[in-house]
C-alpha cells in the first residue's frame, strides 16, 4: 500500500476490515477467548493482541513512525509498565524536573522500595541532563512541552547525549500529540501518550499508548502481561473513532491557542503568557525546530488586581475542570490541582505561583473564546 499522510493514517491505518457485512468501520471484537496456539502467541485481552487493541497500536506506531506499539488502560499504566519493564534494581534514571504529577508520585513513592535510583534535573538544558548521568544510568526521561509552564526541552540534543552514553530515552509526548511532534525522528527510543488527552479528545476516555522499536516493545509486553494494564476492546473502538479526527482537531487547537496566546499577551490584566508559539517564549526557537504546531496548551499569570475566585466563576463556556486535550476549552489553577501536592517551595522553584492559570484551548469558535476570556478578565 502507498504510504499515507497523517490525516489519512488517523482515519485508515490499522482498521479492521468487516469481512462479514462489508461495513465501513472496524467491528468491535469483545471475545476474551480465542483458539489456543502457542503460549506467547495466544490471543487474549491481557496479551495486548485482540483485533481492536492492535488497531490502536498500529495507528499510533505509524503516526509516530515507530516499529510497534501497545495500548494501555491509562497513561499511567503505559508509563509505569514501561519504566518497570526497562529498569531493574541498581539502575539509575535521570528525570526532567517538570514531569506529570502521577509519574512523579510513582518515582517518589515506589522507586526506593524497588531499589531503583533516580535524579531530577535542575533545568531542561542539555548540560542539566548531562550533569546527572552516572555509570549506572539506564534511562533519560523527558516531557516536552511540559506541564504547566510549557517548557521546551531540546529533544534531538538530549537524544544525542543519551546515545553517546548508551542510555535509553523515554518521552511523554502527551501535550504535543503525534500530529505536532514525532520524537522518534529526533532520535528518541520510546514515546508514551496519555490517550486520555488529545488522542481521545472528548473528555470521555481513559487510555494510554507506548510505541518504540520491536525489541523494546517486546520487553514492555513481557511486563505488561504480568501487570495487566491493557485497554478494553470497547474503549479501543471509541479511541479509534476519536483518532479519526485527531488531525483536524489538532490543527484547530493549534490555531485557537496561538490566537488566544497573542490575545492574552496583549491584555492589561495578564502579566505573563507561556506558550511555545510566542516569539517571547524562552525556547521558541527549539519549539519551532522540533514541532509541526505549538499545541493547544498554554498558561498565564493573572494580574493581582483580579479576584481569582470571581475570575473562575465568570466563565460562560470555558469550563473550570481538570484534565486537558478535549474539544471544549477548560481552565484550572495548578496550585490547587495538578501541583497541589508539591510543597510551596518546590512550586516556587518551578515558577508555579498562585496567580498561574492553565488553559486547555478547545476547538470552539475563536471569537466566543475571546469574548468569554475578555468578560472574565475585569
Ligand atoms: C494525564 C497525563 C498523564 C497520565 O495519564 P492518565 O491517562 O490520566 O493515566 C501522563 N502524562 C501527561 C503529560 C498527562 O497529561
Amino acid at each position: 500500500m502507498t504510504k499515507l499522510n497523517k490525516h489519512s493514517v488517523c482515519i485508515h491505518t490499522g482498521e479492521i476490515k468487516d469481512e462479514q457485512f462489508g461495513g465501513a468501520v472496524s467491528p468491535i471484537f469483545m471475545s476474551s477467548s480465542y483458539p489456543f496456539l502457542e503460549v506467547e502467541q495466544k490471543r487474549y485481552p491481557r496479551y495486548f493482541n485482540t483485533p481492536n487493541q492492535e488497531v490502536i497500536a498500529r495507528k499510533i506506531a505509524v503516526l509516530e513512525q515507530a516499529e510497534a506499539g501497545l495500548t494501555f488502560a491509562s497513561g499511567m499504566a503505559a508509563i509505569s509498565t514501561t519504566l518497570l519493564a526497562l529498569l531493574k534494581p541498581g539502575d539509575h534514571v535521570v528525570f526532567q524536573n517538570e514531569i506529570y504529577g502521577g509519574t512523579y508520585n510513582l518515582i517518589c513513592k515506589d522507586f526506593d522500595q524497588l531499589g531503583i535510583q533516580y535524579s531530577f534535573t535542575d533545568g531542561v538544558a542539555v548540560n542539566d541532563f548531562e550533569s546527572k548521568i552516572k555509570s549506572n544510568t539506564k534511562i533519560i526521561y523527558i516531557e516536552t512541552p511540559s506541564n504547566p509552564l510549557l517548557t521546551i526541552t531540546d529533544i534531538k540534543a538530549v537524544a544525542q547525549l543519551a546515545q553517546n552514553n548508551g542510555i535509553i530515552t523515554v518521552i511523554d509526548n502527551t501535550f504535543a500529540s503525534p500530529i505536532n511532534q514525532n520524537p522518534i525522528l529526533l532520535g528518541i527510543d520510546v514515546v508514551i501518550h496519555s490517550a486520555t488527552k488529545y488522542l481521545g479528545g472528548h473528555s470521555d476516555i481513559l487510555a494510554g499508548v507506548v510505541v518504540s522499536q520491536q525489541n523494546i516493545i517486546d520487553q514492555i509486553f513481557q511486563k505488561g502481561i504480568i501487570l495487566g494494564g491493557n485497554l478494553s476492546d470497547f474503549m479501543c473502538y471509541l479511541l479509534e473513532r476519536s483518532i479519526k479526527t485527531l488531525g483536524v482537531r489538532i490543527e484547530k487547537h493549534n490555531n485557537n491557542a496561538m490566537d488566544i496566546a497573542l490575545f492574552l499577551n496583549n491584555h492589561s490584566k495578564v502579566n505573563a503568557v507561556y506558550y511555545p508559539g510566542l516569539a517571547n517564549h524562552p525556547n521558541h526557537h527549539i519549539a519551532k525546530k522540533q514541532m509541526n504546531g505549538f499545541g493547544g496548551m498554554l498558561s498565564f499569570k493573572l494580574d493581582q488586581s483580579i479576584n481569582q475566585t470571581e475570575f473562575k466563576n465568570r466563565f460562560k463556556i470555558i469550563k473550570p475542570t481538570m484534565s486537558l486535550g478535549g474539544v471544549e476549552t477548560t481552565i484550572l489553577k495548578p496550585t490547587l490541582t495538578s501541583h497541589a501536592l508539591l510543597s510551596e517551595e518546590d512550586r516556587c522553584k518551578q515558577g508555579i505561583t498562585d496567580n498561574l492559570w492553565r488553559l486547555s484551548v478547545g476547538i470552539e469558535d475563536i471569537e466566543d473564546l475571546k469574548n468569554d476570556l475578555n468578560q472574565a478578565l475585569i
